[in-house]
């Protein structure tokens, strides 16, 4: 079921005391919904179905060794083998597909870059990451590699699309789920507990993505948010990796995705001509066959100005939480700072300080 087509369930049939209200289903609230299902806490989900949501503009990459100068992502031993088991299990929960695994294939721009990923390549920080280095130019002859590239493994891409519906069909199913807007105007506090038009819970948690920006239960956060363009294109041959520099270009059923830029200045949801011209300059650097776009869509980024996920309680309002911060790499970091967050909600467990809302206040 697309998520446009969700009924409108009216809260007044619904029981009144709920453990959590998560607001927003994109990545963030998604996760953390599977979670607090795990851990069986009760919990309502408000969100606005046809809002600004990143998650669905996303190209979905799961990718351990990113930017210009490939360097190993943060935390990367950590995030992959948590994601895999994480998206599997919820594959099983939620009777659909949405994981998938493919190698990414990264061409060296220099013989200098070959010599180092030759180096590196052996290095026990980065063996869980690389399938091979090669020094020659694939056969497939798809892509300009005439120094070779970097193979990795665990990686891939999250069909978002399908993932953020097999969630919402689930939390429909289960009456957990309120496709309207969540009015911040509504909260009301009373004592250790908050009251939404009649719902009761103990927390509310924030998963508002870049709502998080006009959110003034949200106002110390220093959010950075960044805009991206992604475009559609069909290819005459089928890839069979996803392959990345300067952008990515990664196989889907019967098409393919290419993305993405990066603009701060920018920050409506349109796509643009310039952002086009952007990453198509980029694509035809990397791509040796011709294309054809057919679609083009642009979405914003919630980035903070740390670049680092944002979990714990508010200011001065410990009945509200926030989960955001999410920026470029809400697929590989969502699963696992959920389950931090949930983790800290039911068990008191220690957030850690790289990504507490704490170092927001002074
Ligand atoms: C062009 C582009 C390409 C990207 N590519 C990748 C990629 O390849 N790999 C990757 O890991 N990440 C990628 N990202 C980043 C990724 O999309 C984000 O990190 C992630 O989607 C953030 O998830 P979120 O749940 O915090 O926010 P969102 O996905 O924006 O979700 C927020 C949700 O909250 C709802 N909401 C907000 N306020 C309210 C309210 N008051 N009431 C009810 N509902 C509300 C919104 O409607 C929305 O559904 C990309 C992003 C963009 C824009």
């Amino acid at each position: 079921m697309s998520q446009n087509s969700l009924i409108t369930t009216n809260t007044q049939n619904l029981e009144q005391e709920y453990d959590y209200i998560i607001v927003g289903q994109g990545l963030a609230g998604s996760c953390l919904a599977l979670q607090l299902a795990n851990k069986e806490k009760s919990f309502l989900v408000f969100n606005e179905g046809g809002g600004h949501c990143a998650s669905r503009v996303a190209g979905g990459l799961i990718n351990p060794i990113t930017g210009r100068k490939m360097v190993l992502t943060w935390r990367a031993h950590e995030l992959f083998p948590y994601l895999h088991t994480f998206y599997k299990k919820a594959e099983q929960t939620l009777g659909s597909k949405f994981l998938f695994e493919v190698p990414i294939y990264r061409p060296f721009l220099t013989i200098e870059e070959q010599n180092e990923w030759q180096g590196k390549s052996t290095e026990k920080h980065y063996l869980p990451f690389i399938n091979r280095v090669t020094t020659t130019a694939e056969k497939e002859n798809m892509v300009e590699d005439s120094f070779g590239g970097l193979l990795l493994n665990n990686s891939g891409y999250l069909d978002t699309g399908v993932f953020l519906d097999s969630v919402a069909d689930w939390l429909t199913k289960e009456k957990r789920y309120i496709n309207e807007r969540f009015d911040l105007n509504l909260i009301n506090f009373r004592g250790r507990e908050v009251v939404y038009k009649g719902v009761k819970a103990e927390r509310i948690i924030f998963c508002d993505g870049t709502g998080g920006n006009t959110n003034p239960y949200l106002k110390e956060i220093k959010f950075r948010p960044v805009k991206g363009e992604v475009l559609k294109i069909e290819l005459e041959q089928d890839l069979k990796k996803i392959y990345n520099r300067g952008v990515f270009v990664m196989p889907r059923e019967g098409y393919n995705m290419v993305g993405s830029n990066y603009n701060h200045e920018d920050l409506s949801w349109t796509p643009t001509k310039e952002g086009r011209e952007e990453i198509e300059e980029k694509l035809k650097t990397l791509l040796k066959i011709p294309y054809n776009v057919v679609e083009h869509k642009a979405g914003v980024r919630p980035s903070v100005s740390d670049r680092r996920p944002v979990l714990g309680p508010c200011k001065d309002y410990e009945q509200l939480v926030v989960f955001n911060g999410l920026g470029t790499k809400g697929v590989s970091l969502a699963p696992f700072f959920s389950e931090q967050l949930a983790n800290w909600l039911c068990n008191g467990q220690e957030l850690d300080k790289e990504v507490s809302v704490e170092r927001f206040f002074s």
